[in-house]
């Protein structure tokens, strides 16, 4: 089955990709064919990942996946949430964005730095459809005190998981695609599509 994935992200593609690739999903990406920016101006990850999925669906004329994410920490009352991406400004980076999360718990204690990553999958068959699949995963962590690591990407070198003392840039990315919030929402993903194809 072709469908096609709704992101510009190179290291989203790939975890993506890594973690479908036991199915017999074609997957074609902006690589195969370009598809416009698509303003992400939900105020949830479920409205934004249908807002990408619907639009990829209508210009590619292909059933659509589209993925939303992004971190919530506990002690800023769930940000930077649905602006992950961008949180440090129009010129944010991943660098720039976890600078500006370790300013902001600067002298925060560990326990108070609870943080989760939270995944939204959306598919759909056809732009106007009206029964879109949409499944969720979260990740649970702390924000580390400085980055460590280089596996992964955005939030990961600050992402603390207690169970193996390493942030989520220092495990590899064959663990990180077992346990990451990604991971749990494509997993209910692979499910549902098993039973249609
Ligand atoms: P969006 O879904 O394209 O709006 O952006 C998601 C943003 O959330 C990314 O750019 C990262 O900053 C962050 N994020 C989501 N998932 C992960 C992950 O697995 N590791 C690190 N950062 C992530």
């Amino acid at each position: 089955m072709k469908i096609f994935l709704a992101s510009k992200n190179q290291d989203k593609i790939s975890e993506i990709k890594k973690i479908l690739s036991r199915n017999s999903i074609d997957l074609l990406t902006c690589y195969d064919i370009d598809i416009p920016d698509v303003e992400e101006n939900g105020s949830t990850f479920v409205e934004n990942a249908l807002l990408k999925a619907k639009s990829a669906s209508k210009t590619t004329g292909l059933a659509s996946i589209a993925d939303d994410s992004g971190i919530e920490v506990d002690y800023l009352n769930g940000r930077p949430g649905v602006i992950s991406a961008r949180y440090s400004g129009t010129d944010a980076t991943n660098e720039k964005n976890n600078l500006k999360l370790l300013e902001e718990l600067d002298g925060v204690p560990f326990e108070k730095r609870k943080a989760c990553y939270r995944c939204v999958i959306v598919f759909m068959r056809f732009p106007e459809d009206p029964f879109p699949f949409i499944s969720s995963g979260s990740w649970t962590g702390y924000i580390a005190d400085k980055p460590k690591g280089s596996n992964g990407f955005g939030y990961d070198p600050i992402f603390y998981l207690s169970d193996y003392k390493k942030t989520s840039a220092e495990i590899s990315p064959n663990e990180k695609n077992k346990i990451s919030h990604r991971s749990i929402a494509l997993r209910k993903f692979e499910e549902f599509i098993g039973n249609i194809i």
